[in-house]
């Protein structure tokens, strides 16, 4: 919060906006895997030459940049970059929403943007570290990392299947408010707002339920103490 207050060099600025651009280079063809999709439920597995992998078919494939070349993309461009949770649960480990879903932050060259991952079907140890990896690769596609093979996966995708991003918006959106009814002021509430509105303002989510629920829970507040302005006026 103190950070993004506080005001940024110039040459930082400079620098910070060449790094932002620089994410969204395009990628070497070493660094694009190919992604099989099975198109049919019951198809037969067998090796796949395209690929390399044992999956079933008939299947496409998509082009996409793994979590590893992402991380890569990350560093080269900002040494510094840093995610963490959106929220976090009453152990201090990441809070994950109705859905099972991970909600993060990421920050890169100063700006931050939300994203979200899920275990592509793990479970276990590994499902964790696969809901980073997704949501890391969801953050930077917010930033324009492998923005035009995000684009085209997405277009393939939803011929096939529209509901993800629909319920995980929904789903972030009752997270959020769940989130919002922890705040015990008017103050919180209000900052709560405030942040989340300036990180998510271009994420397709329903903003105005969200606004709404956040004003009914204020609503259940303590009334709020004298305002600043009126303390200063003499008695
Ligand atoms: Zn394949």
């Amino acid at each position: 919060m103190n950070q993004e207050l506080s005001v940024i060099p110039a040459e930082q600025s400079a620098e910070n906006k060449r790094g932002l651009t620089a994410l969204r280079a395009d990628f070497p063809a070493t660094q694009i895997s190919k992604l099989p999709k099975p198109t049919s439920r019951d198809g037969t597995k067998k090796h796949c030459d395209e690929c390399g992998g044992y999956h079933s078919f008939p299947a496409i494939h998509l082009d996409y940049v793994g979590h590893a070349a992402v991380t890569h993309r990350l560093l080269d461009t900002d040494i510094e970059w840093n995610w963490e949770p959106l929220a976090f649960d009453a152990n201090g480990l990441p809070l994950l929403d109705a859905e099972k879903l991970l909600w993060i932050k990421l920050t890169v060259c100063g700006v931050t943007r939300i994203g979200v991952g899920d275990a592509q079907g793990k479970v276990g140890g590994d499902a964790m570290k696969e809901r980073i990896g997704d949501a890391l690769r969801n953050a930077s596609m917010r930033f324009g990392v492998a923005l035009g093979l995000w684009s085209k996966a997405d277009l393939d995708q939803s011929e096939q299947d529209k509901k993800p991003a629909t319920s995980s918006a929904s789903s972030m959106v009752d997270f959020l408010i769940a989130q919002a009814k922890k705040t015990k002021s008017h103050e919180d509430a209000r900052k709560f707002w405030a942040n989340t509105n300036k990180l998510l303002v271009d994420f397709p989510l329903d903003h105005k339920r969200l606004k709404q629920e956040i004003l009914d829970h204020r609503a259940t507040l303590p009334e709020e103490g004298p305002a600043p302005e009126h303390a200063q006026v003499p008695a």
